[in-house]
């Protein structure tokens, strides 16, 4: 055996070694995937809809709730002060993991609420009639529509970057859209539905040279350990905590300091008011200026507890080539078909993937979803909040299998088994 075909083997033994159990040895951490269905373990195929949850996150909501209640920036005694340290620990927790600052991180709802601050403390102000904003063909609803109804109030001009034939974004149509008119670029970092990843430093550093600002879309990528603001360089970054093990209704917003004189109110109310009287009120500091009203206390210290076992338990490159692998698999399988119409950047995905949408010739999707469903598998099937990019690629729905570093090889040959039933 030649030498570097040697290496490569021993590398590939290492790597089944390594990292095959120690994703396994994960899954227990997760008491959801213990439901039997049909005598076998449930099969969670919808991670890009929402992760399960750890054990580690579920004792972090519980321990919250038994030990530690209070609201938060107002008690003056040592329970309610204690809860404060503890948000506040939280948000110094996820500044970290994104390599932030603390001041840089306000918590919201998810991704499609950080986009709709954005949209309407920041945007709005800034575009003029003629303006123009770029955004992508694959974008989510949630990274689309609020830049849209800011453009068309404003009578400014969204452009939409267009994809090449594999379903990765054209970056040259990009380099050819940007001028000294362009205001801001949105840009998803992972495609929820063909799972491209894009080149987001590219896109920042593009929309940079015309002046124009830059919001990065993480919702698919920053469970994956992908994101780093530094080294984006971008001026805000959107993710939320219910896809990176975390809880429901918690998300981020990433606003770099640079941008925090620009930032206007988005909700008026307690915690983000330094003093008012009946005609007047000046507003606190970023980040609280953004965060009016009692926040979800429990769900953001949930997500401190959900950062935290990303922290200790996953490495980005093993996650990869884990899910990668499950990709791959499936991709392979899914290929035997002719009636199988596999969408997005097949050869990318299965080395940088985390989805594979597909349709089944003949089918209705949600039929496949009801059927699989009655085996155990969950996937997602619809127009999976992406309609402009179904229309553009002339389907109307999909079918999406959606992993996560605690699915396994033996998962995906099991859905292949199911799928022959259908797909034959
Ligand atoms: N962007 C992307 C890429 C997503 O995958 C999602 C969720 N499917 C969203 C935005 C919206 O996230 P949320 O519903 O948590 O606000």
């Amino acid at each position: 055996m030649k030498k570097l075909e040697a290496l490569c083997l021993m590398g590939w033994v290492a790597m089944t070694l390594t990292t095959e159990p120690k994703m396994e040895h994960l899954r227990n951490d997760f008491p959801y995937l213990r439901e039997q269905i049909n005598g076998r373990p449930i099969v969670y195929f919808d991670n890009g809809a929402t992760t399960q949850k750890p054990q580690h996150v579920i004792d972090a909501l519980v321990d919250f709730y038994i030990n530690h209640n209070a609201n938060v920036h107002r008690g003056i005694y040592q329970r309610a002060e204690r809860a404060t340290a503890m948000f506040e620990a939280a948000r110094e927790t996820v500044a970290e993991f994104i390599g932030a600052r603390e001041e840089e991180i306000v918590f919201t709802k998810g991704t499609t609420e950080s986009c709709n601050i954005v949209a309407d403390s920041w945007l709005r102000y800034q575009l003029q009639p003629g303006d123009e904003v770029i955004t992508t063909a694959l974008e989510h609803h949630s990274n689309l529509l609020p830049w849209q109804q800011a453009c068309k109030a404003a009578g400014a001009i969204l452009k939409i970057i267009p994809l090449n034939e594999d379903g990765s974004l054209d970056m040259e149509a990009y380099a050819a859209m940007l001028s000294s008119r362009t205001k801001f670029v949105a840009a998803t970092h992972v495609s929820n539905v063909l799972g491209t990843v894009t080149d987001v430093q590219a896109i920042t550093a593009l929309a940079h040279k015309v002046g124009a600002k830059v919001l990065i879309d993480a919702a698919q990528s920053v469970a994956r350990k992908l994101v780093n603001v530094s080294d984006i360089g971008c001026e805000f970054v959107v993710f939320s905590g219910h896809k990176m093990f975390g809880p429901t209704s918690v998300g981020v917003l990433y606003v770099a300091k640079s941008m925090h004189a620009q930032m206007q109110p988005y909700q008026f109310g307690g915690a983000m008011v330094l003093a008012a009287d009946y005609q007047h009120a000046a507003w606190m500091p970023m980040p609280q200026l953004l965060e009016a009203g009692t926040p979800g206390i429990a769900q953001v210290i949930g997500l401190a507890a959900a950062v935290d076992y990303i922290d200790r338990n996953i490495d980005a490159a093993e996650v990869r080539v884990h899910e990668a692998a499950l990709v791959s698999r499936l991709i392979e399988g899914l290929s035997q078909y002719p009636r199988v119409k596999l969408l997005g950047p097949v050869n990318h995905l299965k080395e940088h993937g985390h989805l594979v949408s597909f349709l089944i010739d003949g089918m209705h999707t949600h039929d496949i979803a009801a059927f699989l469903d009655t085996k155990g598998i969950c996937v997602r099937a619809g127009k999976q909040c992406a309609q402009p990019l179904g229309k553009l690629l002339g389907f109307d729905t999909s079918v999406r299998a959606s992993f996560c570093f605690y699915n396994t090889l033996e998962e995906v040959d099991y859905f292949l088994e199911v799928i022959d039933e259908i797909a034959r």
